[in-house]
């Protein structure tokens, strides 16, 4: 446990993650806190993300409630921020390839107490009216919206500095500094920088500083890729988040639309750009409006993914002074998470909301 006198913390990675992590700490934290990246903040994948602030599907419901919780944390994180997170709840419509499928899944989260309810046909079309064609039934999930995640995190960056964060860009962590598995600093391509714990936010590049300390992380880089479209129409053929077996699209202004498409192989015909034209096809066929759109750029995001896909939060056992926090969807649960981390790294109160998700878990081989 660290005292709230004269100790200082380092959180290495200022993406979604560590930067909301600095955020909070930054209001309760009496000691120095540095945020370390080997880029600018925002610059791994948070930059690429589709940025839905969501709850899952098919998963724990313990995890289910988790997620709900995280969206109400984002909304108080934004009234807490004068709302210049610019968040959006537009709501999420989604279908599944059969209407049984759809029922299925309103049904299981309306279980876990979510509010979500079904459409019709004419409801759909209602709100969305450039749809083409659409399902009988289809979800709609009034909580849901999403964020401009760079936004987001440079927003949060800019207040955690101003709350004395000292905030390190293009600084690179080549190892930590222990002794007798006690943790005391970071060594970077740039000097080395004492602290008495060390926070690990770095998305993919925690699977390397954890081998650094021959600690082996139950974490993988999942590929997965965003595409942008140009909409030179700038009139708005969508207005809310859309997922359909073909497609998951979001309005991200007048003049633009982001689509998140499943990474299948490193195949040319597989590549991020075939795939962002094959979608394309999709989207043009789909909504009325939108044969001028066009492809601006598409990239392959690497997103830190847990074995079981469910989030790494807590001590890393074998160093004292040792936190990571590493999740798959870590847009929806940044807030929440960090907000419960908090707690754990300043105080030492172990959050009962955290005790599925410790690194523990993995030991017996899982
Ligand atoms: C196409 C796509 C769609 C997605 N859609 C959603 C969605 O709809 N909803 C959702 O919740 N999530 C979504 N995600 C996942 C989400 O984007 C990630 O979970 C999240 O951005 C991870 O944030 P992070 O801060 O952990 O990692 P990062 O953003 O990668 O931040 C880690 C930082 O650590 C730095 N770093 C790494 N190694 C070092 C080192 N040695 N020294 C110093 N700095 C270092 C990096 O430069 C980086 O800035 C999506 C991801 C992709 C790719």
């Amino acid at each position: 446990m660290i005292s709230k006198q004269n100790n200082s913390i380092i959180i290495i990675g200022a993406g979604i993650v560590g930067t909301t992590l600095a955020w909070y700490l930054s209001h309760h934290y009496k000691g120095k806190i540095t945020l370390i990246d080997k880029q600018q903040a925002a610059e791994g994948v948070t930059q690429h993300s589709f940025a839905w602030l969501n709850v899952s599907y098919g998963r724990p419901d313990g995890y289910s409630k988790l997620r709900q919780q995280a969206l109400t944390e984002w909304r108080n994180l934004d009234s807490l921020t004068q709302g210049k997170l610019n968040i959006n709840w537009s709501g999420a419509i989604s279908w599944h390839e059969t209407d049984a499928a759809t029922h299925e899944f309103i049904h299981s989260h309306q279980k876990t107490g979510f509010n979500i309810k079904a459409l019709t046909k004419s409801e759909l079309q209602l709100i969305e009216p450039q749809l083409l064609s659409l399902p009988e039934v289809a979800a709609f999930s009034a909580d849901e919206g999403f964020v401009d995640p760079v936004h987001a995190t440079q927003t949060l960056l800019t207040e955690a500095i101003a709350r004395g964060v000292n905030y390190l860009p293009e600084h690179e962590v080549l190892a930590l500094e222990h002794h007798n598995h006690k943790i005391h600093g970071a060594i970077t391509n740039k000097g080395t920088f004492s602290a008495d714990q060390i926070i690990i936010t770095a998305g993919v590049g925690a699977i390397e500083l954890a081998q650094s300390l021959l600690v082996s992380l139950p974490i993988t880089a999942s590929p997965s890729i965003i595409v942008h479209y140009n909409n030179p129409t700038e009139q708005s053929f969508i207005n809310h988040i859309i997922s359909t077996p073909e497609m998951e699209l979001r309005p991200v202004s007048s003049s633009k639309i982001l689509c998140a498409e499943d990474f299948i192989s490193d195949r040319l015909e597989d590549s991020e750009v075939a795939i962002a034209q094959n979608a394309l096809t999709t989207i043009k066929k789909s909504f009325i409006g939108t044969d001028a759109l066009n492809l601006e750029k598409a990239y392959i995001g690497m997103r830190p993914m847990p074995k079981d896909e469910m989030p790494i939060v807590g001590n890393v056992d074998d160093f004292e002074g040792l936190y990571i926090i590493s999740m798959h969807a870590a847009i929806t649960l940044a807030p929440l998470i960090c907000k419960l981390a908090k707690e754990e790294i300043i105080d030492g109160i172990k959050q009962a909301a955290l005790s599925p998700y410790r690194l523990t878990r993995f030991a017996s081989g899982n």
